[in-house]
């Protein structure tokens, strides 16, 4: 595959509509200019990479939606060099959003299809992760903890309390909390034991799952 003039043209398209509803973050905008998102899609649906959409991918899961993935990042406010832990790796077209950015990126996937695929092509394309990890996003990773971020892209019906303890004094988690729908949550630690909480609009995810589904 190859990343044509074309794919640029729209790719800038996109991202104009996405300053449009409302994403301020350059740095965001110019890091989801960097990644062709037409590598992450399946084939079936590559002429629609650049439309504001979540589209399937393998084993029922979904590339998120360009606005989602924005929206997800710019609440993050990572900087490059941040230690940032993403859960539910897909399509791996976020991670190579985050990676763009110049953060060191830990990623876990608990399907194993999805893992291998991501794992494979996020090191083609030269977005890498310092870490994939295939397991239970539930639990986090300790073993790299603490993280001065946080992203769940998967819907989850309550807040894993793993996450929270992973984060450092400061770090921020961003995650869509809700059964069937959810709400764009962000969770800030302020201290060893507060958080703050604010809420930043509906969003629709496939669910987190639990570890026996
Ligand atoms: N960030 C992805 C979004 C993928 S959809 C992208 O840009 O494409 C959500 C992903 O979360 C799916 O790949 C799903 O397999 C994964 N997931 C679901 N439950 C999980 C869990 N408990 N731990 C880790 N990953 C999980």
């Amino acid at each position: 595959m190859k990343d044509s003039f074309i794919h640029k043209g729209k790719r800038k398209q996109l991202l104009d509509q996405l300053r449009a509803k409302g994403i301020g973050d350059e740095r965001v905008l110019e890091a989801m200019n960097q990644v062709p998102r037409h590598f992450f899609m399946d084939s079936g649906f590559l002429d629609h990479a650049y439309s504001d959409k979540a589209f399937p991918i393998a084993a029922d899961q979904t590339i998120s939606q360009p606005y989602t993935v924005a929206k997800q990042t710019e609440l993050l406010q990572c900087s490059p060099g941040h230690k940032i832990l993403e859960i539910g790796t897909g399509s791996g077209y976020q991670s190579a959003v985050l990676v763009a950015l110049g953060v060191q990126l830990y990623t876990v996937e608990r399907q194993n299809e999805l893992f291998k695929k991501s794992s494979l092509l996020l090191k083609k394309m030269g977005f890498n992760p310092k870490k994939i990890i295939f397991g239970d996003g539930y639990k986090g990773f300790p073993d790299s903890a603490p993280y001065d971020g946080i992203i769940v892209t998967a819907g989850a019906p309550f807040v894993p309390m793993p996450l929270l303890a992973q984060l450092k004094i400061g770090g921020r988690l961003v995650i869509p909390l809700g059964e069937k729908d959810q709400v764009m949550t962000l969770f800030q630690r302020i201290s060893e034991k507060k958080f703050d909480k604010s809420t930043h609009g509906p969003c629709k995810f496939v669910p987190l799952l639990a570890d026996k589904n």
